[in-house]
């Protein structure tokens, strides 16, 4: 097995009543262990296999064209749901603190502000899709919206190449069971299990990694 389902740090109803327990333990063990199941099977058998998935999902033209699309669904969907899953925490009434505060105030006017604009972001991706705060080379924030389990990782599909912050999945099988067609709700619900260290560990280590291929061009932010 090259690639693997990443371990939780907490339990399946650690986020409740913000994210409940069945969907938690749907999500993980069928869904994310599918994408990986499947991501493996793709890869295997090919030199691709001893890549972390980040450089496949930055490298998509430059694999073989009958994987390509596999690798985009399944290797998006295994790197954003181990992105989730560790940006997410039982409530701990944290913000974020510091330099990230202060930019977050800079680029949006207030972290309410960055918000709103993150939630309609959300909110406003026509089908299944997620939400990101990410951050470019010069320490620039941007809020957008991928389809399916595409991500801002895939430049080759013309995406940023902005190193995220923030993720949040807005595929139904993500909140359907406990606020069914409500997804405004879920979003908001959300904000409740944010782990703001380790989104704050993200944005110290983007200024500390060598991030000088990210082509953004993003002008979304406030
Ligand atoms: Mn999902």
């Amino acid at each position: 097995m090259t690639f693997e389902l990443p371990k939780l740090n907490y339990e399946f109803d650690a986020l409740e009543p913000h994210i409940d327990a069945r969907t938690m333990e749907i999500h993980y063990t069928k869904h994310h262990a599918g994408y990986v199941a499947n991501l493996n099977a793709a890869v295997e058998g090919t030199q691709w296999k001893d890549n972390t998935t980040a450089e496949l999902l930055k490298n998509l033209n430059a694999l073989p064209e009958e994987i390509r699309i596999t690798v985009r669904n399944n290797g998006g969907g295994h790197w954003n749901h181990s992105m989730f899953w560790s940006i997410m925490s039982a409530n701990d009434g944290s913000g974020p603190t510091g330099d990230l505060a202060n930019a977050i105030d800079v680029t949006f006017g207030s972290l309410d502000k960055m918000k709103e604009i993150f939630a309609k972001a959300a909110s406003t991706r026509f089908g299944s899709g997620w939400a990101w705060l990410t951050v470019n080379a010069n320490g620039d924030l941007c809020i957008c919206s991928t389809a399916n389990q595409d991500n801002p990782l895939m430049s080759d599909l013309g995406m940023c190449g902005c190193t995220p912050l923030l993720a949040l999945d807005v595929w139904e099988h993500a909140y359907y069971l406990n606020y069914q067609n409500r997804r405004p709700d879920y979003v908001n619900a959300w904000w409740n299990v944010v782990n703001w260290s380790a989104v704050n560990a993200l944005w110290v280590n983007a200024h500390t990694a060598n991030n000088s291929g990210c082509g953004c061009s993003c002008t979304c932010s406030s």
